[in-house]
């Protein structure tokens, strides 16, 4: 299996540091509104990595982060007059129903930065043991120039970095030893979240939480770190930093980013009014029907969002759960019996396809090739597969079928599976919520879900639910 890696920007034969092991963290999002369609890209995109990967028969070990004390956090905090953790709480579980809807796996940790103060405080407490770091007035920053690998992954010549940087010094900033050090605690204002440290009441920077988060839900040295593009230069390239100044070894083998999704063309911003969260989207379709848009390009390329696509994608679900449908059918009521020489041949052909399949996965995680390999079963399927064939034959190709898209988190079986899984789940937090007496909290789910079509039953067994009729 080969990767593209932005250390070398070459597309590398994938080793893991342990065998049939991979240590994988991607950097999450800032939880200070309901997530956009930009930052569902990398949910999904990387998510489908680590299907692939335990299809392939790894252990994944899959970390994803919420930063949970940003300006933007303290800032939507203020606008609304609730403290910051009242904002962040409510946009993880915002976030975590939007990922729950995409099909996007819960990570195996999602560490939450405010509960990781004190191994950040250890991490900047070593790296100014050993030389990297230095305090002034209560902030503490990075010494870029000593770490001579500063660079390597942004590929950038760090003298015109420096250069660039001449005519832009802010106030406060004039206390720095150069103008690419970056903040790794800094005090707090007025009014703001803190924890108190060796140098100030105040909070971490962004990129700490990362370095520190990876060390102790990972280890030291792990084999992807992954993100959107944006986050190479600084976020990355910082995080390589102080990771491998502090640990003294590598800090990931590989490193995947994902290109960015724009809006007809257009960079997506709110200033622009071309915006929209995860749940304008849900509001109109099935997420699946996103998943698939996103998957329909490579990750390293950028994906241009628009209705036509959003269109296209909404009949190539189609395509893919007409055929299904058709073959669960025949499965359950074709011809018995084992199946001809004929179908055992057709069967072949069939799982063909699946071989490709994987080929264009091992590129790189190509899941736009990938997705050709499942139209073509379908085609496959719809032509050589009769309304009277063997039920085993026409099961078999459904399997292979489901199989498929199952590694890529698309459901080829109508989403009443999903939607099974959906309010489960979302019974299951409300019976949490009542647990802790969080009676608001629980009464919203049951809102959420009668708005879904869902009735509850509390009954001696427990909580029955049906779709209303
Ligand atoms: P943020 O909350 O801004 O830190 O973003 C969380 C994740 O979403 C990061 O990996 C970003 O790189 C990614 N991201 C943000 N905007 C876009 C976009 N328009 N297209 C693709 N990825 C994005
Ligand atoms: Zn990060």
């Amino acid at each position: 299996m080969k990767i593209f890696n932005t250390l070398s920007m070459r597309k590398e034969e994938f080793v893991p540091i342990e065998p049939g092991k991979i240590r994988m963290y991607v950097c999450g999002p800032t939880v200070y509104n309901l997530i956009h369609i930009g930052n569902a890209r990398p949910m999904i995109v990387f998510d489908t990595a680590r299907r692939y990967f335990e299809h392939k028969g790894y252990e994944v070990n899959y970390v994803s982060n919420f930063t949970d004390v940003d300006d933007k956090i303290i800032k939507a905090a203020i606008e609304e007059g609730v403290s910051a953790d009242v904002i962040s709480q409510r946009y993880i579980e915002e976030c975590k129903k939007d990922m729950a809807a995409m099909n996007v796996r819960p990570a195996t940790t999602h560490p939450l930065a405010t509960r990781e103060i004190d191994g950040m405080i250890e991490m900047i407490s070593t790296l100014i043991d050993k030389g990297y770091a230095y305090e002034k007035n209560g902030t503490v920053y990075f010494r870029t120039r000593r770490f001579s690998e500063y660079g390597k992954l942004s590929h950038k010549n760090l003298d015109d970095l420096r250069s660039g940087f001449r005519d832009l010094k802010v106030s406060g900033e004039d206390e720095k030893e150069d103008n690419l050090d970056f903040v790794l605690w800094k005090p707090k204002k007025e009014g703001e979240p803190s924890w108190q440290s060796p140098w100030s009441d105040g909070r971490p920077g962004w990129h700490i939480e990362c370095s520190v988060m990876s060390k102790r839900y990972l280890g030291d040295s792990i084999d992807i770190h992954a993100g959107g593009e944006d986050l190479v230069f600084p976020h990355h390239e910082n995080e390589i930093a102080q990771s491998e100044c502090c640990n003294g070894s590598i800090f990931a083998r590989y490193w995947m980013h994902n290109a960015f999704l724009n809006i007809n063309g257009i960079k997506m911003s709110k200033s622009l009014g071309n915006f929209f969260t995860v749940r304008d989207i849900a509001a109109k379709y099935d997420l699946q029907v996103l998943r698939l848009l996103m998957l329909s390009a490579h990750y390293r390329t950028p994906l241009n969002f628009t209705q036509e696509l959003m269109e296209a994608s909404k009949s190539a679900l189609e395509r893919i759960t007409n055929c299904a449908s058709r073959l669960k059918d025949i499965a359950a009521a074709g011809r018995p019996g084992e199946m001809t020489e004929e179908e055992k041949a057709g069967l072949e052909k069939a799982r063909a396809y699946a071989v490709s399949f994987d080929e264009h996965m091992d590129d790189d995680i190509n899941t736009a090739d990938a997705l050709s390999d499942i139209y073509n079963l379908v085609k496959y399927a719809n032509i050589n597969v009769p309304d009277d064939a063997g039920a085993a034959f026409a099961g078999a190709v459904h399997d292979e079928l489901a199989g498929l898209c199952d590694i890529l988190g698309i459901f080829a079986d109508v989403k009443e599976e999903s939607l099974d899984e959906q309010v489960e789940a979302m019974i299951a937090e409300r019976q949490a919520a009542r647990k802790a007496r969080d009676f608001a909290k629980a009464d919203a789910i049951r809102d959420q879900l009668a708005a879904m079509g869902i009735e509850l039953m509390d009954t001696k067994e427990g909580v029955k639910w049906k779709k209303k009729s």
